[in-house]
C-alpha cells in the first residue's frame, strides 16, 4: 500500500472538488494535485532517484508541501520534514544522517544565513523559476503509475525534536500512517469534503501529517497566507471559506482563546470559524482547557502520541469533554484520554511489569502506528522497543476506565529525599495563582535532599509576584513536601520550536 492511492483515489471520484488553498485562493483541485504529483514522479525517476532514497523538505509550510510530500510516495520515495526553524547546520546534520538525495526548501529559510545546504544532487527552492519548470507542464503529464510500496516501506524520516543529543530519524511507514488517518476518524472526528483543514503548526510534525485523513474524506487543505499562526488571519478566513479543523499546541489555543476573548466574540461566532482545535504535543493545564471551552465552545479533542506514534497514542474526545456531569469529569479534564482504536497502552515499573490501576509508571504503547524504529540506530531501537511494545519515556497512571493521566516524562520526574515529586502537578496549583502566565517546576540538585523543587514563574503583564502568596496556595493544595522550595521569576522561559518548554535548559540553569 502506498499513501499516493488516497490521492489517486479522489482524483478519479472527485477530480474537480477543490483540494488545496493559500487562503481563500483555490490553488488545486483533486485532479490538479493528482496531475502535479504525477508529473514531479516521472522527473524524480528521470533523475535517478530510486524507490526509498530520502527527499528533504525544510519548508515552512506552503501549498507545494502537499504536492512534493505526496509526489515523492508517487515515485517511492520517502519524505525527510525538516523543522523550519532549525538552524542550516542543525537542517544539514539531518540531510546527511538521512542521506537524502534532494531536498525542496523554501529561501526565506535557506538564505538567512547565507551559507547553503550541501551534498545534496539538488536544492530546489519550490518559489523559483526552476520549481516553476519543474511543475510546469504537470496538467498535461502522461500517467506516470504510483511506485509498488510494500505498507512496512519507509514514508517519512521524522528526526525528533530531541531537546539533548543527537536528533534520532524516526521511520514511519506507509502502514503507520494509514493507521494514523483512519484512527482520526474513529477517534478524533468525522470529516466531509466541504471540511478545511488549515495548516497553522508546522507541516514538519504532526499537523502535516493530518493531511492523510482530510485527504481520505476528499476534505480541503488551507495554507493561510502568513504561512503559520495569527490567530486574527485564521478567525477570518475560518468566516470566508467554512469553519476549519487544525492542530495547536496548547500555548497556541491559549493565544486563540486570547484573542477571541479580547474580541467579545460568542461561541457561536467561534464556531463560524473553528469546526475543531486538536490539541496535545504538551500539556495542557485544567484550567487552561476550561476557559477554551468556556470561550470558544465544545469544538476541542485532545491528543497523546509522540514522533514514535505519530498522533496516536489517546484521545480525549469532545464528548468526554462536554460531560460534565460525569463524577470524574475533573480527573478526565486533567487526563490524555483513553488509548485510540489502533493501540493498547500500558503503565509498567521499570522491569516491565504492569502495575496497579493508578499507580505511575512508564507509559507504553503498542500497535500499528508504532514506527518501525530508528534510522539505522539498533541499539537505540532495541532499546525503545522490546517485545512489540513501544516505550514512550513518558510516566502516568491509568484509571479503571481505561483514562491515562500524564504526568511527566520520566526524565522530568523530581526525586527529593527519596519522595517521587511530579511537576505537573504543582504547575497545575501555581497556574491558579492570580497573576500568574506560565509555570515550570523542575528539580535542583541539592546535598541534603538530594532534588529540590524551584518553581520558574512568568508573572501576566502589569503583575508583581508575591512568592510568599504561592507558597500559601501551595500549603494549602499540595503535599508540603512537594512546593517548590525555591521560586525564580522570569519575564518567559525557554522553549523550543513547537513551543514546548525546555526542562533541559532552565536545569541547566540551576546548575
Ligand atoms: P514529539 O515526539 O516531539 O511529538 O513529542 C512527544 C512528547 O510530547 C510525548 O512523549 C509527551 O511527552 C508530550 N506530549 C504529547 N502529547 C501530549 C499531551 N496531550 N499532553 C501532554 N504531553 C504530551
Amino acid at each position: 500500500m502506498n499513501l499516493a492511492h488516497l490521492l489517486q483515489r479522489q482524483a478519479r471520484m472527485a477530480p474537480e472538488q477543490p483540494a488545496i488553498f493559500l487562503g481563500t485562493h483555490k490553488v488545486a483541485t483533486h485532479g490538479q494535485w493528482a496531475k502535479r504529483c504525477q508529473h514531479l514522479a516521472a522527473q524524480f525517476q528521470a533523475a535517478g532517484l530510486q524507490p526509498g532514497d530520502r527527499v528533504a523538505l525544510f519548508m515552512r509550510n506552503h501549498v507545494r508541501y502537499l504536492e512534493v510530500m505526496f509526489a515523492a510516495w508517487w515515485a517511492g520515495l520517502a519524505v525527510v520534514p525538516i523543522n523550519a526553524k532549525l538552524h542550516l547546520r542543525e537542517a544539514q546534520w539531518i540531510i546527511d544522517n538521512a542521506q537524502a538525495r534532494w531536498a525542496f526548501v523554501t529561501a526565506d529559510i535557506t538564505s538567512e544565513t547565507g551559507d547553503s545546504l550541501q551534498s545534496l544532487e539538488q536544492v530546489i527552492d519550490v518559489d523559483s523559476a526552476q520549481a516553476d519548470a519543474l511543475w510546469h507542464g504537470a496538467e498535461g503529464a502522461a500517467d506516470t503509475p504510483i511506485h509498488e510500496r510494500a505498507s512496512d516501506d519507509l514514508a517519512w524520516l521524522f528526526y525528533t525534536s530531541g531537546t539533548t543529543g543527537r536528533p534520532k530519524g524516526v521511520m514511519i511507514t506507509h502502514r503507520n500512517l494509514m493507521t494514523m488517518g483512519l484512527a482520526y476518524f474513529s477517534d478524533v472526528d468525522g470529516l466531509a469534503p466541504r471540511d478545511t483543514i488549515a495548516y497553522a503548526a508546522p507541516m514538519s510534525h504532526g499537523a502535516g501529517i493530518y493531511a492523510i485523513p482530510h485527504l481520505m474524506a476528499g476534505a480541503r487543505h488551507m495554507v493561510p497566507p502568513s504561512g503559520g499562526f495569527d490567530p486574527a488571519e485564521l478567525f477570518a478566513l475560518g468566516q470566508q471559506i467554512g469553519p476549519l479543523s487544525m492542530f495547536a499546541a496548547p500555548t497556541i489555543v491559549k493565544r486563540l482563546v486570547d484573542h477571541a476573548e479580547a474580541a467579545g466574540l460568542t461561541t457561536n461566532t467561534c464556531g463560524q470559524s473553528f469546526k475543531t482545535v486538536v490539541y496535545g504535543g504538551a500539556p495542557m493545564y485544567a484550567a487552561d482547557i476550561q476557559r477554551a471551552l468556556r470561550v470558544m465552545g465544545p469544538r476541542f479533542v485532545q491528543i497523546y502520541g509522540q514522533g514514535e506514534s505519530p498522533m496516536v497514542g489517546t484521545a480525549l474526545s469532545r464528548q468526554h469533554l462536554q460531560d460534565t456531569a460525569h463524577p470524574r469529569y475533573a480527573e478526565r479534564l486533567a487526563s490524555v484520554g483513553v488509548a485510540q482504536t489502533p493501540v493498547r497502552i500500558r503503565v509498567t515499573d521499570a522491569q516491565g511489569q504492569d502495575l496497579p490501576l493508578g499507580e505511575v509508571g512508564e507509559v507504553l504503547i503498542q500497535g500499528d502506528s508504532v514506527m518501525a524504529g530508528y534510522w539505522r540506530n539498533p541499539e537505540a531501537t532495541a532499546h525503545a522497543i522490546q517485545n512489540g511494545w513501544l516505550f514512550t519515556g513518558d510516566m502516568g497512571c491509568l484509571d479503571a476506565d481505561g483514562f491515562l493521566t500524564l504526568k511527566d516524562r520520566s526524565k522530568d520526574l523530581i526525586i527529593s529525599g527519596g519522595s517521587n515529586i511530579y511537576p505537573r502537578e504543582i504547575e497545575e496549583v501555581l497556574l491558579h495563582a492570580p497573576g500568574v502566565a506560565e509555570v515550570a517546576v523542575v528539580g535542583a540538585p541539592d546535598p541534603e535532599w538530594g532534588e529540590v523543587v524551584v518553581a520558574f514563574v512568568v508573572p501576566q503583564a502589569g503583575h508583581t509576584l508575591d512568592t510568599h502568596a504561592l507558597d500559601a496556595l501551595c500549603l494549602q493544595e499540595i503535599a508540603r513536601f512537594k512546593r517548590p522550595k525555591r521560586y525564580e521569576v522570569v519575564s518567559s522561559l525557554p522553549k523550543n520550536n513547537y513551543g514546548k518548554v525546555l526542562k533541559t535548559v532552565l536545569r541547566q540553569q540551576l546548575g
